[in-house]
């Protein structure tokens, strides 16, 4: 039996009542499988106990008697304060939205407490902290762990994500039962040479460790062997993913770059040698007998545009068509107006592709690409619907692909018919998501900026300096410069507690900069507004633009230099460096001014602080991971076809390098998965592995 066809309901382990069913349920706990794979987030370490009065040591671990609640807070915010205290201390348990504790540990009752404390407004206390009552009123066995006598085997015991009423004790039990009657049933999905090659336990003793593990070692290796384990699943799909591609054959007509040399003498600047070496990578793949499928990545302002329009004129001239799909409309029209300038020329035929054509516009369009009469259509996703259909499809480009999403992108390949495909993005990928989740690409990377370009200079300032600001943009301005004020929110109607870009615009025009032109870009704003609008503040008649995010991606006007971000602390940390990424464009100095407002947030803090500290997008894009998680920064936490359940790629970088080695490896050396040693592996394709090809 593999772990995952343990579909059985919870109800098998006796003793298991309806509340908790729920209770369970609600943590999306619903099978013995699922139950197991409720991994601890942390184990309580009891080989040592450690009273209240030497919190400032670790976490405290100690038998405490309830002494008082208090509440503090009022209405729905009230929270309750249990006193406790053991023979060394008296402490306070703040219990944010966990009111039922009031139920859980009464006053005078004898309770274990497990958790970090600190000293804070004249006590010793703790919001994290797990709770459990041992003088027996829960209808509990009496905790027998809590003898100081602690078995060396016991020493470590799990602690589990919980949801209310649900409580560790009670999860133990049922896990240490599901263990007992499944475990030894449950077989190894690694083939046995690569487990042994790494020294793994098998999984069905992984399974008992990760949950009771008799040290940390035991914890860190069964975390090891299950994470592997689904590393190389994960690993194993992608590397059939690309022998599927591979597999299929591509004729390729002649293409002496011709098109391409004749772009480049009408270019004003040369390529730099990056960008040199990225497009030598993609013409050549361009030339192989299978479809490309190519990330570029360079930091914003590194000039893809260019790479990709030299790109697609090497389909052209062997009479292929291009598509270049940009995440904005108002990123597609500058896309088409810079490419028509560069390519019409040459008469190359272009088309610009939006869901906001006419009706009367767009049947002789789309008979022109049928017809094969476009050979460079660019435009929004609109360029995919169901009606456009093009004659000889070769090259896809898609701009911005952080914008659409990991998902997005496998329903596009799921299409069927994508040929070359090149997907550039501005949000550098960390290497751990760069080897998952965008595996099967191969990447090129543009790492230095065109000669030329100062680093942005970027300040934090609080919102009571916001004058400050103003004045330094207002000498900026009388410079011929221009100007970016950038607002989480279009009208006040929808946050009143924040300011908003529709009352700013006007307040910055009237009371602010009387003396400039002030213009207002979002994305309720009809098409025509917003070319409008874009194409006087690229044209230099509009000196400030204020803006909600719209602007984040792609935008290119070289004589702003001057990004003013408010509320800085609530926006993303790639939306920030995208941001920031606007200006710095040309060799006028860029400044790039984060304010924010007095309630910040850890997370907030530590955002503003990583931009501050550095431009480099690959750093901030490795500290976006670490802050926010995989799930969140690629927009797939609630798809749990591609959520890792037990890796972390903020920490097991190792052991996904080693997997995606091992399973392409085998692909490479037994493409048909037909040695013995390989059985198993066929068994779980076959047997739903949730990474394989549907
Ligand atoms: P991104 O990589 O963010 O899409 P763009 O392609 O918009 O960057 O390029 C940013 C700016 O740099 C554009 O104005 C472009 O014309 C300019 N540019 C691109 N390549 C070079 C180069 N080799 N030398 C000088 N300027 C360049
Ligand atoms: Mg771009």
């Amino acid at each position: 039996m593999f772990l995952r066809e343990l579909t059985q309901d919870l109800r098998i382990l006796k003793g298991t009542g309806p509340a908790t069913l729920r209770a369970l349920a609600n943590l999306d706990v619903h099978t013995v499988a699922d139950l197991l794979l409720h991994l601890p987030r942390d184990y309580e370490d009891k080989t040592r106990i450690v009273p209240i009065s030497r919190f400032s040591e670790g976490k405290v671990y100690t038998t405490a008697q309830v002494l008082r609640h208090e509440w503090f807070g009022f209405g729905r915010m009230r929270t309750l304060k249990i006193v406790v205290a053991d023979s060394s201390s008296e402490a306070a348990l703040l219990c944010f939205n966990r009111p039922f504790l009031e139920q859980m540990a009464p006053v005078g009752s004898t309770v274990q407490i497990y958790g970090k404390f600190q000293f804070k407004y004249g006590e010793i206390q703790s919001s994290a902290f797990e709770i459990q009552r041992v003088d027996g009123a829960l209808n509990l066995k009496p905790n027998l762990e809590i003898n100081l006598e602690i078995k060396p085997e016991i020493a470590l015991s799990p602690l589990y994500s919980l949801s209310e009423r649900l409580n560790q004790m009670a999860l133990r039990r049922m896990v240490g039962l599901a263990l007992s009657k499944f475990a030894p049933h449950i077989e190894d999905e690694l083939p046995p040479t690569l487990r042994a090659s790494h020294g793994f336990p098998p999984k069905s003793e992984a399974l008992r460790a990760i949950h009771f593990p008799s040290s940390w070692e035991a914890a860190t290796r069964a975390h090891d062997m299950l994470a592997y384990e689904e590393l190389f699943y994960f690993q194993l799909g992608i590397a059939l993913r690309i022998r599927s591609r591979r597999a299929r054959v591509i004729e390729r007509k002649p293409c002496p770059g011709v098109l391409a040399r004749q772009l480049r003498e009408r270019l004003t600047y040369a390529l730099t040698e990056d960008q040199e070496s990225v497009l030598k990578e993609i013409v050549e793949d361009m030339h192989k007998p299978y479809p490309m499928a190519r990330l570029l990545q360079g930091d914003v302002g590194s000039g893809k545009t260019i790479v990709a329009i030299l790109a697609a004129l090497h389909a052209v001239e062997r009479g292929g068509q291009v598509a270049i799909m940009a995440p904005t409309e108002l990123l597609a029209r500058q896309h088409a107006t810079i490419a028509a300038h560069l390519v019409e020329p040459l008469g190359v035929r272009l088309a610009f592709v939006t869901g906001s054509i006419s009706n009367a516009a767009r049947p002789p369009l789309l008979a022109a690409l049928k017809d094969g009469e476009i050979d460079i259509a660019i435009g929004t996703h609109a360029l995919f619907s169901e009606d456009v259909s093009f004659k000889n499809l070769e090259l896809v480009i898609i701009d911005e692909q952080q914008r659409f999403g990991v998902l997005q992108r496998i329903a596009l390949y799921k299409k069927g018919h994508i040929p070359d495909f090149l997907m550039m993005t501005a949000t550098p990928i960390p290497r751990s998501l760069a080897l998952t989740f965008f595996g099967d690409l191969q990447v090129s990377t543009i790492q230095h900026l065109p000669p030329g370009r100062k680093p942005v200079v970027t300040h934090l300032a609080h919102e009571d300096r916001r004058r400050t600001v103003y004045e330094f943009t207002r000498e900026k301005l009388k410079e011929g410069r221009q100007a970016y004020f950038v607002y989480p929110v279009i009208s006040g109607s929808e946050r009143h507690d924040l300011r908003d870009a529709e009352s700013m615009a006007s307040h910055l025009a009237k009371d602010v900069f009387p003396e400039f032109k002030v213009g207002l870009l979002h994305s309720r704003l009809a098409d025509e507004v917003k070319m409008e609008v874009m194409t006087k503040f690229a044209a230099g008649e509009i000196s400030i633009l204020v803006a909600t995010t719209v602007v984040e991606v792609g935008v290119d006007v070289p004589n702003a230099t001057v990004m003013v971000i408010e509320h800085a602390e609530r926006f993303g940390l790639s939306a920030l460096h995208q941001l920031r990424g606007r200006i710095g464009r040309s060799s006028h100095q860029g400044y790039c001014f984060l304010v924010y407002s007095k309630d910040l947030t850890e997370e907030g803090r530590l955002r503003l602080k990583a931009l501050y500290e550095t431009t480099d997008g690959f750093a901030i894009a490795e500290e976006d991971l670490k802050i926010r998680g995989p799930g969140d920064m690629l927009g797939i936490e609630q798809s749990g076809d591609l959520r890792l359940r037990i890796a972390d790629m903020r920490t097991d970088f190792e052991l996904l390098k080693k997997a995606r080695h091992d399973a392409f490896g085998i692909i490479e050396s037994d493409p048909s998965l037909s040695g013995p040693d390989h059985e198993v592996i066929r068994q779980v394709l076959t047997r739903a592995n949730p990474f394989s090809e549907k």
